[in-house]
Parts: C-alpha cells; sequence; structure tokens
C-alpha cells in the first residue's frame, strides 16, 4: 500500500514527464475522482493508505490520460458556469469561451426592447448552453439540435439532472422545419478541414463532428443561415455564433451576404482573439 503523499508526487510527475500542462490540478482531479474524495481532501491528507485495487484503477486512467483522452471524458464531467455537466467522448467539452457567448446573450436579453420567445441551439453538443441559459431567463422557451445521436443523448442525461425542459431535436439543421425562431445561438463546428490534424491530441479525441467546419471552416455556418432565411424566414431578431479568427474574412463575407441590411458585430474573447459574431 502507498500513501497519498507519495502517490501525488509519482503521477505528479507522470503527468509532467507526459507533457500535460496542467499536470498538478489533473492529478488531484483524478485522485479525487478515483478514489471518491473531495480535491480538498487530496490536498491536505498525507498519510491516507491507498489499496492495491484503487492504484490498479488509478494506474488505468493516468495512461489513459497521458495517450490524450482528455480528463473530462475520464472523469465524465465538466464544469460549465459554475454548474456540473455530464459528458463522453461523443461530444465537445464545454469550453470557457462558450461561457462568455452565454454571458454575452444573458446581457443582450437584459438590454434590449426585444421580446421574442423562442430561443435555438444549433450544434447543442451536451446541452450546457440551453441548460444554462434555461436557469437564467427561465420564461423563453429552448429548442436545441444536434446532428448527432449520441449527443443528443449526452444532453438529454444532462436535462434530465438539472431538471431541464428543453425540447431536444436530433436532425441536421439544413433538414430542420423549425421555424418561429427569435434567438438563434450556436457554436458550431468552425476549424477548417485541413487544420483538423494540427490539433493537440486532447482535442483529436474530441469528436471531429463537433470540430470539423469543411474546407473554408464555415460550412456549418453557411447552412445556419441558410436555414434562417429559408425556412426561417429571417425571423431571428439576434443571432449569435461562435467562431475563431481563422474564419473572420470568410465569415465576414458570408454574413454580408445573407444580412446585407443588419448589423453584423464581431466581438472578441477575454484573450482578445475574434470569437464571436453578433447579427441583429
Ligand atoms: N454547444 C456545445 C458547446 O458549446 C457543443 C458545440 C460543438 O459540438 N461544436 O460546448
Amino acid at each position: 500500500m502507498k500513501n497519498l503523499a507519495y502517490l501525488k508526487k509519482f503521477y505528479k510527475k507522470k503527468l509532467m514527464d507526459a507533457g500535460i500542462i496542467d499536470y498538478d490540478q489533473e492529478t488531484i482531479s483524478l485522485l479525487s475522482y478515483s478514489l471518491k474524495k473531495s480535491n480538498i481532501e487530496i490536498i491536505t491528507e498525507n498519510n491516507f493508505l491507498v489499496s492495491e485495487n484503487h492504484l490498479i484503477q488509478i494506474d488505468k486512467f493516468i495512461s489513459k490520460r497521458i495517450k490524450g483522452i482528455p480528463l473530462a471524458y475520464i472523469t465524465n464531467e465538466r464544469v460549465f458556469f459554475n454548474e456540473k455537466f455530464y459528458v463522453n467522448e461523443n461530444v465537445l467539452i464545454p469550453r470557457f469561451e462558450t461561457e462568455e457567448l452565454v454571458k454575452k446573450f444573458i446581457d443582450f436579453y437584459k438590454d434590449s426592447k426585444i421580446k421574442g420567445k423562442r430561443l435555438l441551439d444549433i450544434g447543442t453538443g451536451s446541452g450546457v448552453i440551453p441548460i444554462i441559459l434555461e436557469k437564467k431567463i427561465p420564461y423563453l422557451e429552448f429548442y436545441a439540435l444536434d446532428k448527432s445521436s449520441k449527443a443528443i443523448e449526452v444532453a438529454k442525461k444532462n436535462i434530465f439532472i438539472h431538471k431541464s425542459k428543453i425540447t431536444l431535436i436530433n436532425d441536421e439543421i439544413k433538414n430542420s422545419k423549425l421555424d418561429s425562431i427569435d434567438f438563434v445561438l450556436s457554436n458550431p463546428p468552425y476549424i477548417k478541414s485541413a487544420n483538423l490534424s494540427n490539433l493537440p491530441i486532447d482535442v483529436k479525441n474530441e469528436p471531429s463532428l463537433a470540430l470539423d467546419g469543411g474546407t473554408n471552416g464555415i460550412e456549418v455556418i453557411k447552412e445556419i443561415f441558410e436555414w434562417e432565411s429559408e425556412i426561417n424566414k429571417n425571423n431571428a431578431s439576434y443571432i449569435l455564433i461562435e467562431i475563431d479568427s481563422q474564419i473572420y474574412e470568410e465569415t465576414k463575407i458570408l454574413t454580408n451576404k445573407y444580412y446585407p441590411n443588419k448589423k453584423k458585430t464581431f466581438i472578441k474573447d477575454l484573450n482578445s482573439n475574434i470569437r464571436f459574431v453578433s447579427i441583429t
């Protein structure tokens, strides 16, 4: 049997040697998950003895992590907007930047005189965006769409955990007949196909369906605009989409084409990178 002081040191070094940037925090999280103890207990308890069976399990998690499986897929958990969500390898791991998207919508809604009701999240993945928004603005009607049936299963689980009333739809936006939508949000796949192979190994282990934006990175964004003009009849008074600087030019051309008379705003994230486009 080994004690926690020894194990913390041992696994931190292993993760550090494997080039894992947050090796300290991730070691604590993996030990806490395996031993069913809180992070604080793992940090403060040094003499606690860990059984052989637990060691075998921890070793398994550590080697998965070293192979590039993201921590959130090992623990099946991710905190988003201070709430816990279930995640697995079928959904993108919610990012901090996407929390900003949620905040932007809340700010917009608070300040605006527009009184729409129906909100659609396109490519909902784990469902984090509408689930958090429903907690903040409960009187809106929420719809969440994803083309991946496996992602829909994850979203369903989170909807259950958070006692949410969102309507889930398993479809591609280009086939969707949803209309009368007032607010459109999306964190679509927006990486250019050619750049997928350059991503860090952790990201490569996330579903390519959630990342691959096609040749120009804007394939799904284009489908969103097409649906919005043809099926939704340009009813949306506010559209907010997550992007990055790699597709800035392409997105600018696209928004000018589909929304020549609307106000298009490119918004930077907290790291000063172009991250969102809003259309209103
Ligand atoms: N909407 C989800 C998120 O923001 C998933 C996005 C995606 O799969 N591209 O995390």
